[in-house]
C-alpha cells in the first residue's frame, strides 16, 4: 500500500492527504497523537502515521460516512459522535467496497495506488460514542470537539486550541451535500455554520476535501445561500427531489423535501 502525501500545517500539526480523495490530519503532542480521519482506506495511513511519530495514538472521526472511517481497519477503536454511531454500515469496510472507491476517488488511480492495494483490516474496529464533553491533553495540545449537526447527525468539528485550529469534516464547504440519508434539513445545519463562521474570525478552518483550508468569507457564502434556500422554500416538498442551489458547481446540494426542520 502506498503511504500518503504529508502536509505540514504548523508545528505538529500535519495534513495527510488521501490522494486527492480525503484530507485527513494528525496532531502531535509531546505525550500523544491524535489522528482526526481515516479516509476511505486504500493506502497506508497507519504507516503514514508511524512514519510521522512514535507516539500513542487517538483515532476520532468527524462523521461517519465511508471516505472518512473507510480505513477504520487499521486502528483498534475510533471515536464518534454518539449520533452517528448509529448509522454506521460495516458494508463500508470490507474489501470489496473500499476497493469501489479506491478506483474513483481523486487522483488515488494516476499516483500509482492499486486495487489489489485494499486489503481486509486489522482489526474489527470499536467504535466509541462521545458527545461535546469530549476533549483531550496531548501533551501541550488541547483538544475539544463541537456538535455540528448536518451534514449528518453527528457531524462534529475538532478544536485545537493550542494552534487555533478547527477541523470541520464535511459541514462546510463547496457542494456541500445536505442530501444524503441520514443528513439535517438546512434550518438545522444552519447553526452549525453560522458557529463555524464567527469561529473562523479567530481560528483557522480545514475541512475534509479538496481545497484543504476553509475561509471566512467561503463559509459566509455558503450560509448566505442556505438563507436564500430557505427564503425562497415555502414548505418542503412532497415528493422530495435533490437539488443544488445556486446552480453551480459548488453549490449546496440538498432535498427539496428537507429544507426545514419537520
Ligand atoms: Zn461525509
Amino acid at each position: 500500500m502506498r503511504k500518503l502525501p504529508v502536509n505540514k500545517i504548523c508545528d505538529g500539526v500535519f495534513l495527510l492527504d488521501e490522494f486527492g480523495g480525503t484530507n485527513c490530519y494528525l496532531v502531535v503532542g509531546s505525550e500523544r497523537a491524535l489522528l482526526i480521519d481515516c479516509g476511505t482506506g486504500f493506502a497506508d495511513l497507519k504507516g503514514t502515521v508511524e512514519s510521522i511519530i512514535d507516539l500513542p495514538l487517538t483515532v476520532i472521526a468527524t462523521h461517519g460516512h465511508c471516505d472518512h472511517i473507510g480505513g477504520a481497519g487499521a486502528f483498534p477503536e475510533i471515536y464518534i459522535h454518539k449520533d452517528d454511531t448509529a448509522f454506521i454500515n460495516r458494508i463500508q469496510f470490507t474489501v470489496p467496497v473500499r476497493k469501489i472507491f479506491s478506483m474513483g476517488v481523486g487522483d488515488a488511480r494516476r499516483q500509482g495506488v492499486k486495487v489489489s492495494d485494499v486489503k481486509k483490516g486489522e482489526y474489527k474496529t470499536k467504535f466509541i460514542p462521545i458527545d461535546e464533553s469530549f476533549s483531550l491533553d496531548l501533551g501541550g495540545k488541547q483538544i475539544k470537539i463541537k456538535h455540528t449537526p448536518g451534514h449528518s447527525k453527528g457531524s462534529i468539528a475538532v478544536i485545537d486550541e493550542t494552534d487555533k485550529i478547527i477541523f470541520s469534516g464535511d459541514n462546510v464547504c463547496d457542494a456541500l451535500w445536505l442530501f444524503l440519508p441520514g443528513g439535517l434539513s438546512v434550518e438545522e445545519w444552519l447553526p452549525s455554520a453560522q458557529w463555524l463562521y464567527e469561529m473562523s474570525k479567530s481560528y483557522r478552518v480545514f475541512w475534509g476535501h479538496r481545497n484543504a483550508e476553509l475561509k471566512s468569507e467561503y463559509i459566509l457564502q455558503v450560509i448566505t445561500w442556505g438563507k436564500e434556500i430557505m427564503a425562497k422554500t415555502k414548505k418542503n416538498a412532497f415528493p422530495s427531489r435533490k437539488k443544488q442551489y445556486p446552480e453551480r458547481e459548488d453549490g449546496i446540494i440538498y432535498m427539496t423535501g428537507r429544507v426545514f426542520k419537520k
